[in-house]
């Protein structure tokens, strides 16, 4: 059983610095794993608050190298190893986060990149393992132009894809075509297109592209969160016939044989998840 954890939802410059929806990122958990995606500011303390202990963690994965994706890398990856004292873990980032590129420097330090046990620089196609987790590095475009997104094999469940900041796509479905749960990062509403990013156009044209039984938007941006993440993903699931979801800061989705969401609380144990809706709702 793969747990999905939205230790934060919110995405770009002011909904970061307002923290109108936390900006933490995401966790993957099973028995095994702990890897958490995109350690946005509030990473390292919704963690702790959320009783996530991040010493914990044995992957650190970072799609791009802005600050909403970063900020809290290092200090996970302190977490990681020990405080820096046990070569462990797993560093999966995009190039321009870990050495920089013309456009972006790079987020973590030279001294943060030596403590994994293992660092793994990841362009479209590369593959990897994080214990019986396997991890494809998929394509993304946006201003970052190292940027890429992550899919992940979840034994039992089948694959899911995070897709970080980026527009639309040719051959989008080459990286992301197959998978069952689909988490996009939709920072702006209908209507609000921005190059490079992802706006709920945008959202409902990838998802009408890769049909995954379902698909969370997350990464929310100010226009997105005064508009309603809710009654956008609503008018998503209407226009594409796919169940779709915006994900709430704390929610939870167990993926056993199906999708179970979390109630967005702090409580432990399965028993605290309800039954996932039924399609026609989301319609
Ligand atoms: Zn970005």
């Amino acid at each position: 059983m793969f747990e999905i954890f939205f230790l934060g939802t919110g995405g770009g410059r002011f909904a970061t610095i307002t923290q109108k929806l936390r900006t933490g990122g995401i966790r993957i958990l099973s028995n095994e794993l702990n890897i958490h995606i995109d350690p946005g500011p509030g990473a390292l303390i919704y963690s702790l608050e959320a009783g996530l202990n991040p010493q914990k963690i044995n992957g650190v994965l970072v799609s791009h190298s802005h600050l909403d994706h970063t900020n809290d890398a290092e200090i996970l990856i302190e977490a990681m190893t020990a405080g820096g004292t046990k070569k462990k873990g797993t560093l999966a980032a995009a190039s321009s986060v870990l050495y920089g590129n013309d456009i972006c420097d790079k987020a973590i330090s030279n001294y943060h990149r030596n403590l994994p046990e293992k660092v793994i620089e990841a362009k479209a196609g590369t593959e990897f393992e994080i214990h019986n987790l396997h991890v494809t590095v998929g394509k993304a475009v946006h201003s970052d132009p190292d940027t890429v997104g992550f899919r992940f094999q979840m034994n039992g469940f089948g694959d899911v894809a995070y897709m970080p900041d980026s527009e639309y796509f040719e051959g989008i479905r080459d990286f992301y075509g197959g998978v069952k749960l689909l988490i996009l990062s939709v920072l702006r509403p209908f209507g609000k297109p921005w190059k490079g990013h992802m706006s709920s156009d945008d959202a409902a044209k990838i998802i009408n592209e890769i049909r995954p039984e379902m698909a969370v938007i997350t990464h929310l941006g100010m226009l997105m969160i005064l508009k309603g993440p809710d009654h956008e993903a609503n008018l998503i699931a209407e226009e594409t016939g796919i169940p779709t979801i915006a994900a709430k800061d704390g929610m939870r989705l167990a993926l056993g044989k199906e999708i179970s969401i979390g109630k967005p609380e702090k409580q432990t144990g399965l028993d605290s998840y309800i039954k996932p809706h039924s399609s026609d709702q989301f319609s």
